[in-house]
């Protein structure tokens, strides 16, 4: 993994570089941001870095010895814990016996959610955890030489899985082996140790830019541009979102929001009623996202309304859709009271609230708050 591979993330990878190029790379760092805005593959990168035989100024070289084994998480020196399960009754809990499919899991994507890998793995309903025995594992890994004579790098992936048994691993993280270096990557700090956590320097991750998301799904060929522009937006800056959104979205979200839109302004009852009862045969999953995208657009009209000079990060249609809805005479109350109440269905259609009643409702409120305005026509 190459450092310019990981997605965004530009502040962190900068702290990263100057900590180690001033020589001031504190042996233990704490990795923090959600899942999916790509904590691990930054960590990992890293970590090819530093080891790397042949660097370039910001980045590894990709190609010597060393860098082909950290890609391949085959160093002898690199290790990695994370959560798991006992493949069997007799058998300890330990990440070493489940390293062939975390390497196959990173290889298909290193942005994958804890849940993802407990899938991969087939944990079904089996909490994962990193156990007593993987802490003893790692004490005695990382007392061991150094395989090749230089730094030793123990990562820990997710943290918060250690529970209580992280006190196990205090006087290492404190104390540790010269020439080792911890990374931890955690998506949620307040379930790690704060024990541990005051031991570790905070690398904080941010989520991921819309246009960052957007130019990775299209370049890697995992959904068209359309697609890929709707899925940025409502991501929530998570690339392991942005995946499963791609499995997930199987309509054109834009076209569904110009058909109920179009209906809305021009008051025309028929098409609102087909649209809600189209929309509510689709399950609760496509709902959400369906709602959340159109928040994210109404969003971007209120930047654009508000904040000329804002530049509107979207395909061409749906920008002028945005900009078209931006020069109507709705003013910012109408477009956030419309928010609200998208927003206050949503939740209520992720609390299992009947679905049709909760759309056909929604329209109605849309359209009192919409004609609160002089009529201009349609929006498109
Ligand atoms: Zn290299």
């Amino acid at each position: 993994m190459l450092l310019k591979n990981v997605i965004g993330q530009e502040h962190a990878k900068k702290g990263l570089l100057d900590m180690y190029q001033s020589g001031h790379l504190p042996h233990a760092l704490l990795l923090v941001g959600e899942e999916g805005y790509g904590g691990l593959p930054l960590a990992w990168a890293f970590i090819q870095y530093i080891m790397c035989e042949h660097k370039l100024p910001t980045d590894a070289c990709g190609t010597c010895p060393n860098c082909s084994k950290i890609s391949k998480w085959e160093h002898a020196d690199v290790h990695i814990s994370f959560p798991s399960i006992k493949l069997s009754s007799d058998k300890k809990n330990l990440s070493k016996y489940h390293i062939d499919s975390f390497k196959e899991f990173v290889a298909q994507t290193s942005y994958g959610t804890c849940y993802d890998w407990l899938q991969f793995i087939d944990a079904d309903n089996k909490q994962g955890n990193i156990s007593k025995d993987e802490c003893d594992e790692i004490i005695h890994q990382m007392s061991l030489k150094s395989y090749e004579g230089g730094l030793k790098v123990q990562v820990i992936w997710l943290p918060e899985y250690l529970g209580k048994e992280g006190n196990r691993l205090l006087k290492l993280i404190e104390e540790p082996p010269a020439d080792t270096l911890f990374i931890l990557i955690t998506s949620a700090k307040e379930d790690v140790m704060p024990t541990i956590v005051s031991r570790t320097q905070l690398v904080p991750l941010v989520p991921i830019p819309a246009n960052y998301l957007y130019e990775e799904l299209v370049h890697k060929g995992i959904t068209d541009p359309t697609a890929a522009a709707q899925i940025a937006q409502i991501a929530k800056g998570s690339y392991a979102e942005a995946l499963h959104l791609a499995k997930q979205l199987d309509n054109d979200l834009f076209a569904d929001l110009r058909n109920w839109f179009n209906a809305l302004f021009a008051k025309k009852g028929a098409d609102i009623i087909s649209f809600v009862e189209e929309y509510a045969k689709k399950g609760r999953e496509q709902q959400k996202n369906f709602l959340h995208y159109v928040m994210t657009i109404l969003e971007q009209a209120i930047k654009a309304r508000y904040i000329p000079e804002s530049h509107v990060n979207l395909p061409d249609a749906e920008k002028q859709f945005v900009l078209k809805l931006a020069s109507m005479q709705l003013d910012m109350d109408q477009l956030q009271q419309m928010i609200k109440e998208i927003n206050d269905t949503q939740y209520a259609i992720e609390r299992n609230a009947h679905s049709k009643t909760q759309l056909h409702a929604l329209s109605i409120s849309l359209q009192f708050i919409i004609q609160n305005r002089k009529w201009m026509g349609n929006v498109y």
